[in-house]
C-alpha cells in the first residue's frame, strides 16, 4: 500500500435513497467518514443522520438550504446558525462546517465576510476539500477521477454526495481499488478554521 492518506465526506443529504446504501458500504468496508447534511433534507429525514451517527461517523452542518455559493446568498448566518440548530445532538463537538459551493471550486463567494464572522463568533470548524470527483455529475467515471486525485497528493480530502445518481452505485468499487490509508480526520491544509480560530489564509474564498 502507499503511505496515502485519504478522508471521506459525503455531502448533501441525507437522502432516503442514497444515505442508506452509502452507510451499508461503510459498514461493510468497516470505514468512517463525516456527512455534511443540509439541514432543510435533516429535518426530514432526520432518522438516516442519526443511523450514521450511531455508527461512528461525524456529522457536520452543511447549511440550511444550499445556496449555490454560500457567500453570495446574503442569508450567510441564518444558513450556517439555523442549520447548526437543527443538528442539535448530532453535531461534532467541532461544530464542523463547509460552505455550500458551486460545483465544488474553491473560489470566491464560498465564503463572505458575514460568513467567516459568524463561524468565529460561533466557534465552528470549517471544512473544505481537495479533491472533488464530481460524482453527481459523472455517476460512473468519479472512481477514475478520485483514484488519480488521490494518488496526486499526500493527505485526500474527497468529495462525495449521498444524494440521488451520484456515488452510490460505484462506491464499493472505489474502496476496492483506492490504495490509501483511510482516516477520519482531516488534513489541516483544508481547515482554514479551526474551533473558531482562522488556521489559513482565507484569500480567494471571499
Ligand atoms: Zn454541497
Amino acid at each position: 500500500m502507499s503511505n496515502a492518506l485519504l478522508t471521506l465526506t459525503f455531502d448533501n443529504g441525507p437522502d432516503p435513497a442514497a444515505t442508506p446504501r452509502v452507510l451499508d458500504v461503510l459498514a461493510a468496508r468497516g470505514v468512517l467518514s463525516t456527512f455534511f447534511v443540509v439541514g432543510s433534507a435533516l429535518r426530514e429525514h432526520r432518522a438516516l443522520a442519526e443511523r450514521a451517527h450511531a455508527e461512528g461517523h461525524w456529522i457536520g452542518n452543511h447549511t440550511l438550504t444550499h445556496p449555490r455559493p454560500l457567500g453570495e446568498s446574503g442569508a450567510e448566518v441564518r444558513e450556517i446558525e439555523a442549520a447548526q440548530a437543527e443538528l442539535g445532538a448530532l453535531a461534532h463537538p467541532d461544530r464542523l462546517f463547509r460552505p455550500s459551493g458551486a460545483g465544488g471550486d474553491l473560489s470566491p463567494g464560498l465564503l463572505s465576510t458575514a460568513a467567516v464572522e459568524s463561524l468565529i463568533a460561533g466557534r465552528f470548524t470549517c471544512v473544505l476539500w481537495n479533491a472533488v470527483p464530481g460524482d453527481w455529475r459523472d455517476p460512473s467515471g468519479w472512481v477514475d477521477t478520485a483514484l488519480a486525485q488521490i494518488a496526486s497528493q499526500d493527505w485526500t480530502l474527497l468529495v462525495l454526495h449521498d444524494v440521488a445518481d451520484a456515488c452510490a452505485d460505484r462506491l464499493d468499487e472505489f474502496l476496492s481499488r483506492v490504495d490509501a490509508e483511510i482516516v477520519q480526520a482531516f488534513p489541516p491544509a483544508c481547515v482554514p478554521i479551526k474551533r473558531g480560530a482562522v488556521r489559513r489564509s482565507l484569500d480567494g474564498l471571499l
